[in-house]
This record gives C-alpha cells, structure tokens and sequence, in this order.
C-alpha cells in the first residue's frame, strides 16, 4: 500500500475512457486519493470542441448512440441531459456516393442489412442481380462453425458482393475507418452474427424483430439516427461536465506516465515525464491509453502482455472541416451526409454534413461540412498536409455537392493511431491481455481496444474497469480490518 491510509488511484490517460473511470471511482468512493496523467496540455482525448466565427467545430467524434445505455446514463448522473440534442428529425437519412453522384441510402437498411422490401427493390445504388442475390439470403443457410470471419466474408456470404462493394464496404468505413477485410464480424456487428445463428437468416431475423415490435429501423437508412445525440455545446461539453466532478488538484496534464512499476510490497510507482517530472506511488492504476502508447508502458511489467497490446491494429484518419454559404451549395442537403466506396477511387472517405444533424453548428445562412481523410484503406492520405487535406475536401464537395466559390472558413484535425481496429483474431488476443493483467493486483486497463470503439462502450469499460478497483481497494480494506481485528483479539 502506498504511504498513507487513505487508498490512491491512478488513471493514466485523460480521453473519455479516462475520464469515465475516474469519475466512478471518484462516485463509488470519494474517500478514495485519484491522480489523473494526461500527456496533452488538454484532457478529453479526441474528443476536442471549438467555436469560432459563430461555428461550432468538433475535431473528432460528433455525437454518440444512446442504444447502448451507458452514455445517457452517464449524462443523466452529471446533470447533462437536458443538453442533449437529437438528430434534426427531418433529414434522418444519408447518401452512398454511386458512380459520382449521391443516392439516399435505402431506408430500413441499416449497416448491413435490409429491413425493408421497396425501398430496396426501388434504390438506382443495386443492380436488378444485386437486388436479387441480397434477397436470395433469406433462403440461404447459416453457417456451421462459430469460428470468427471478416465482415467482408460474412456480408459477401450473406449478400453478395454487389451489396458489400456498394453499401457495406462504405458505410463500415465511415463507422471503423477500418478495412472489412479485416475486422472480425464477431467482434465489430455481434448483433448480425447472432442474429445469423438464431434465425438462420438476417433478413428472417429483422422481420420477425419487426414484426414482434422490437427493431429500431423503420425510417432510418445508414445509421440509426434518431438513436443518436450530441450536447447542445458539443462533444467537450461532456468530457469537461467529468473533469470538473473529479477532486481539486486530482487532474495533471501535459504528464505523460513514461513508466510504471511494481513495488515490492503492493501497489505500483508511476514515474512521469514532462517540464515537471515526479513519481507517484499508488494503490492501484487504470492504464487507459491506446494499445501501442500502453504495450510501451507496460514492456518491463510484462512482455507478453506488452507483445499483445502492441499487436492491436490502429487506424489514422483525418478530418477537414469547411464551412460555405448555403448559396454556394447546390444540393438539397436533406440527409445527414454521405459515405464513399473504395470502388469510387475518390479520396475522402465520407462526408458530414455537420449543421444540418445538429442544431447550432454553424450561425444562419452558412454550412459547416466535415470530410473523413485516410482510414485503414487510405493511410497515406490522412498524412497529407494541412493545404491538401483542405483542397482534397473541397474538391470533392465541389464535385459531389456542387459547390460554387472558395470555402469561408476552414480547419484540420488530425487522429493518428487512434481509432482501435477490432480485426479477427482480437477476442483472443484481448483475453490473452485479460488473463496477464489478472497475474498483477492493482493494475487495470480500459480504453477503445476492449470492448467497443464507440463512447458508450468505452464509458462503459472505464466504468467497469473503475468499480472493479474500488471492489479490489475495499476488499483489502476489509481484509485489512479483518486482520486488525484479529491483531487486538490476540
Ligand atoms: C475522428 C474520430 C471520430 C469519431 N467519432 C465518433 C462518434 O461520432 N461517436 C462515437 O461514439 N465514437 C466516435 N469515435 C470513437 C471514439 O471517439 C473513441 O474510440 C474514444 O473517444 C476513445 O477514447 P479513449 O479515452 O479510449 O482514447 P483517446 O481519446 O485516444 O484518449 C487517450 C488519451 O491518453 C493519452 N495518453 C496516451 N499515452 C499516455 C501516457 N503515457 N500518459 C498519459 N496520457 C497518455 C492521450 O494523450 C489521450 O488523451 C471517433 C473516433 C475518431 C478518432
């Protein structure tokens, strides 16, 4: 135990997953000593708001769903709710780019399956074969073996390759940035592989769903965007709302932990880096970082679990953000923006079309507009320059949206090696990384490799991961006590 009585936390890493934990800890025991190392001046990760000029700019993620519960719940704990926006009811649809133009994406179908006949059968994106061999899945059988596969390979088993190329490929790329060829179906859409073993067939699983009045697809197309929120001032909102909660002096950033070690008794040393280096001793540390920044972390703990962690694949992606008068623009923009196959060859990967989703984004008569760059399947471009990365998004809004003149404003954010990819294989190498991490009392993970890449799921996991050392602290507590009591009886 570290020196005094009172017990002390450490979180290493002060993106939501971070944050997530330590705010728990910090409402399952506020008795308990927290320290907080961020390695950026800032905390909240990728998620980063700015305002400037009457528009609201989100570097990275814009939203999150509230069908996985642990974000609203979250909100709803620290009183942010009531600031939470829903999606504009009246454009709750997205486009797939089809031979350089936009086509609405059929409604009903939802990442990888139709849950309707006619908006399918109607949609220009399918040829009449394409419609057909999606259709035949119904009749298809399921598979044998449990055994993981690609998304790739299981939506082109299901439905064909017409359907993947067109409308899967495109819309997993906008979610993952990742590559389907390589991204376990077990690990990334769960719900389908489950929904394949039960029923047989998607398409059989989603009506009889609809049919009992459980599916949330009607009316949507792409993503379920009526399932989806932001806070009214943006994506900060929430991580700021957590860091506030958390105890005076408990936070310090531009820290990074260059290295953490066991001590000899129980409990671990941080040592950190920085203008200001100290070293820390602690009770117990969630190590709540991306998988490459931790396996460097945790080389001397533990080099098998060190190896694995280094394993896990991480994508880059770039996003640039420009704002036009609506008079500049051409398209309707009725939908919420718009996803791009590879079989395109073009060179963003989907297109936002920010302040029309949500209110407030941007002041009256202006769009504020945001274009994915790189990805698993396009690395290199995500490192293009700041001018490029600009010119490349307005070159392809000019062409996709008919976009007259220069933008008013713009701006670049970049996301190197942040977004985890869950390839086959991951569940394995994650319970490898559990079982070691399990030999080490006190030490503890959380973060976007675990258990999903979205907010939810990461708050989730950094909840849990929180409540897991609260039990382990107060369990030596009350064994502590137990011991003590038996010391007086003696
Ligand atoms: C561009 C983009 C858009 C996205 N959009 C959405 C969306 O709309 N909705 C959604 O639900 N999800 C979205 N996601 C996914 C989701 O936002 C992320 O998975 C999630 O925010 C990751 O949080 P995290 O805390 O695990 O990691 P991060 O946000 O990466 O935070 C990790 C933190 O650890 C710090 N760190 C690293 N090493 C050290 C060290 N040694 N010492 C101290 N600190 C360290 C880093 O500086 C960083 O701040 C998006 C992701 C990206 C990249």
């Amino acid at each position: 135990m570290a020196s005094s009585t009172r017990k002390r936390v450490a979180v290493i890493g002060g993106g939501i997953s971070g944050l997530a934990a330590a705010h728990r800890v910090h409402e399952l025991d506020p008795g308990i000593e927290l320290l907080l190392f961020e390695t950026e001046p800032h905390l909240g990760g990728v998620i980063q708001t700015s305002r400037r000029e009457g528009f609201l700019w989100e570097w990275g993620p814009d939203n999150f769903i509230t069908q996985l519960p642990w974000g609203l719940q979250l909100c709803r704990r620290i009183g942010l709710e009531p600031e939470l926006l829903p999606t504009d009811s009246q454009h709750r649809q997205a486009f797939v780019v089809r031979r350089g133009r936009l086509r609405k994406i059929p409604q009903g179908f939802v990442v990888m399956a139709p849950s309707r006949i006619w908006p399918v059968i109607a949609t220009p994106i399918l040829s009449p074969w394409g419609k057909l061999r999606m259709a035949c899945e119904f009749l298809l059988p399921a598979r044998r073996t449990q055994e993981d596969e690609s998304l790739a390979s299981f939506v082109i088993r299901r439905f064909g390759r017409e359907t993947y190329d067109r409308l899967v490929q495109p819309l997993v790329g906008g979610i993952y940035t990742g590559d389907p060829h390589q991204l376990s179906v077990q690990m990334t859409m769960p719900r389908f592989v489950e929904m394949e073993r039960s029923h047989g067939s998607l398409i059989r699983a989603i009506w009889s769903r609809r049919s009992a009045g459980t599916s949330a697809t009607t009316g949507t197309s792409g993503a379920r965007y009526s399932m989806f929120v932001a806070p009214r001032g943006g994506m900060s909102c929430l991580t700021e709302a957590l860091a506030d909660r958390l105890p005076e002096d408990s936070v310090r950033t531009a820290a990074p932990v260059v290295k953490i070690t066991p001590r000899q008794a129980e409990g671990w040393t941080l040592t950190t880096g920085g203008a200001h280096p100290e070293t820390q001793d602690v009770d117990a540390v969630v190590v709540a970082i991306p998988g490459p920044a931790a396996s460097r972390l945790l080389a001397e703990v533990d080099p098998v679990c060190s190896q694995r962690l280094g394993e896990i694949h991480y994508a880059s992606c770039s996003i640039a953000s420009l704002a036009y008068r609506r008079d500049q623009i051409a398209h309707r923009l009725d939908g919420f923006g718009f996803v791009v196959p590879l079989r395109e060859q073009r060179r963003i990967l989907s297109g936002s079309f920010s302040s029309v989703k949500y209110a407030g984004r941007a002041p009256e008569g202006r769009v504020l507009l945001r274009a994915f760059i790189g990805g698993a399947c396009q690395p290199e471009l995500a490192e293009l320059p700041d001018d490029e990365l600009i010119a490349t998004a307005h070159r392809e809004f000019t062409e996709l949206l008919g976009i007259r003149g220069e933008p008013q404003q713009v701006q670049v954010s970049r996301h190197p090696q942040t977004m985890a990819q869950y390839y086959v294989g991951h569940k394995q190498r994650i319970e490898q990384i559990e079982s070691r991490l399990a030999r080490y009392p006190g030490l503890f993970m959380a973060g976007n490799a675990f258990e999903g890449v979205g907010i939810p799921q990461c708050i989730h996991r950094g909840e849990k991961t929180a409540e897991q050392v609260v039990r382990s602290l107060q369990g030596e507590a009350s064994e502590a006590l137990v011991s003590g009591e038996s010391a007086c009886r003696r």
